[in-house]
């Protein structure tokens, strides 16, 4: 295959995955495929001579849609959404022509000024101050990463860098019981360690308690640790927990803790200006992250990472070797110098092509109608008699349990899912088996979200 057969091919791709939108919601969203089926289908060692891509594409038609999970589908309700509007995935297909490794301002002057651009447009659309810079990741995990490497190296006044954590004191990090397990990753990939995240206990609304958190600093203070950061969560991933970031500010603020905020699925929710409050005291932290790759339209991997002040950062994870060096302009950005992989893709495109083709108001609709939606569902689902809501809805989630206990919930999942119209996954809270629902997809209409309770009176066995 060679350039002058990119567009008929182009033209397929694109006449696909139409075909393949208009028809997912006639499809289970989840497969039915053996474990091992996949990989055995394939040769064993690669071809030692070129193949024609019409084989190789209609080997992908035979093979590779049948046997994945869909995650563009309407009535995907698991996880998180992992969304893709038509508009981010024609500029993915732009960026893919360009393939910039926008590493450097210089390697990538469009790239990098768009993204800029992008944090600022998101700043404003989500309420935050004027002066909040940030950046683009992959993902939550490398933002979250990032912002707890720099809350070691400030408390370490930028030691650890130089001379390795052996030596240093005791760092202490501090979250709610509710945070995604990418904190606990963090710590110990940034060589804090498990044991030194201090996982302070919430309250009954799951926030976390800051007297709790006040007395864990004390303690640790008097045991000679060194209190380093805090991470606050907003919309977890189990059953959507809010820090009361304000209520928490007081204490982290006179300790000078830095800060960074979670908010990797509920921040795209963060453009509608009635929801804010939720967030409210974010502005004051030192880094936020949000992933528009889950509910905002643009497709994987597109995570945004907002900093009050980006030096601190820089500090830590920017490096300057000589091959690098910008030897002209000035007033420029290198953003490799913000983030952990030196190498990083065009992914602000796909930002100002969503925001425009959609603008904020359509994308706000979006997220009000799947709020509501979620809304409705679960009183419907509260009337059912075996099912009980057990965390009431924020923003579009929700969880319900089957009132007989885990085993009940449990055969009552697999039996939804087994049935393919719907996909929800489950999750423990306070011990308990309970289902999550949530919906995000950027096509889902009010009947698929209502489909999960045709599904489940159908399932349940009380006449009604
Ligand atoms: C999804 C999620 C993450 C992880 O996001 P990635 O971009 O996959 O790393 C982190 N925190 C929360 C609250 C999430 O919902």
């Amino acid at each position: 295959m060679n350039h002058d057969d990119l567009p008929t091919w182009s033209a397929k791709a694109a006449a696909w995955a139409q075909d393949y939108h208009n028809t997912l919601r006639d499809r289970p969203v989840r497969p039915t495929v053996t474990p091992g089926s996949i990989r055995e289908a394939l040769p064993a060692t690669a071809p030692e001579q070129p193949e024609p891509i019409e084989q190789i594409f209609a080997d992908f038609e035979a093979l590779v849609p049948g046997a994945m999970t869909h995650w563009q589908h309407p009535r995907f309700f698991a996880y998180f959404p992992s969304n893709a509007s038509p508009a981010s995935m024609l500029a993915e297909q732009l960026a893919n022509a360009i393939s910039a490794q926008c590493m450097l301002w210089q390697t990538s002057p469009a790239a990098t000024e768009i993204e800029e651009r992008m944090i600022q447009w998101l700043r404003a659309a989500m309420g935050l101050p004027e002066g909040i810079t940030g950046t683009i990741h992959d993902s939550a995990t490398t933002a979250t990463l990032s912002a707890v490497l720099t809350m070691r190296e400030r408390a370490l006044d930028w030691a650890g860098l130089s001379e390795g954590l052996s030596g240093q004191p005791r760092l202490r990090i501090y979250a709610s019981d509710q945070t995604h397990s990418s904190i606990d990753k963090a710590v110990r990939l940034a060589g804090i360690g498990q044991d030194n995240l201090v996982k302070i206990p919430t309250r009954d609304d799951l926030s976390m308690d800051p007297d709790a958190l006040a007395a864990a600093i004390k303690a640790d203070r008097a045991a000679g640790h060194v209190p380093a950061g805090v991470v606050f969560c907003i919309g977890g991933t189990s059953v959507g927990a809010c820090d009361r970031i304000e209520e928490c500010l007081p204490v982290v603020e006179a300790e000078d803790l830095y800060t960074h905020v979670d908010a990797a699925w509920a921040g795209s929710a963060m453009i509608c200006p009635e929801l804010q409050p939720l967030w409210a005291g974010a502005e004051r932290c030192d880094s936020i992250v949000f992933n528009p790759h889950k509910w905002l339209g643009v497709q994987f991997d597109c995570s945004v990472q907002f900093l009050r002040d980006p030096a601190p950062q820089i500090r830590t994870l920017g490096l300057r070797p000589d091959y690098l060096e910008t030897l002209e302009g000035s007033d420029i950005t290198d953003f490799n110098e913000w983030t952990v992989p030196l190498g990083r893709r065009f992914r602000a495109l796909k930002l100002w092509f969503v925001l425009r083709a959609y603008g904020l108001e359509g994308l706000r609709d979006r997220l009000r109608n799947h709020v509501a939606w979620v809304g409705e569902l679960a009183e419907a689902i509260r009337a059912i008699p075996e099912l009980e809501i057990v965390t009431e809805p924020r923003l579009a989630l929700f969880s319900f349990s089957h009132r007989e206990g885990d085993a009940a919930t449990e055969a009552l999942i697999q039996k939804i899912n087994a049935d393919g119209r719907v996909y929800l996954t489950q999750t423990r809270h306070k011990g308990r088996f309970v289902i999550r629902m949530t919906a995000g997809s950027f096509d889902c209409t009010r009947e698929d979200v209502m489909m999960v309770n045709t599904v489940l009176n159908e399932l349940l066995p009380t006449k009604r």
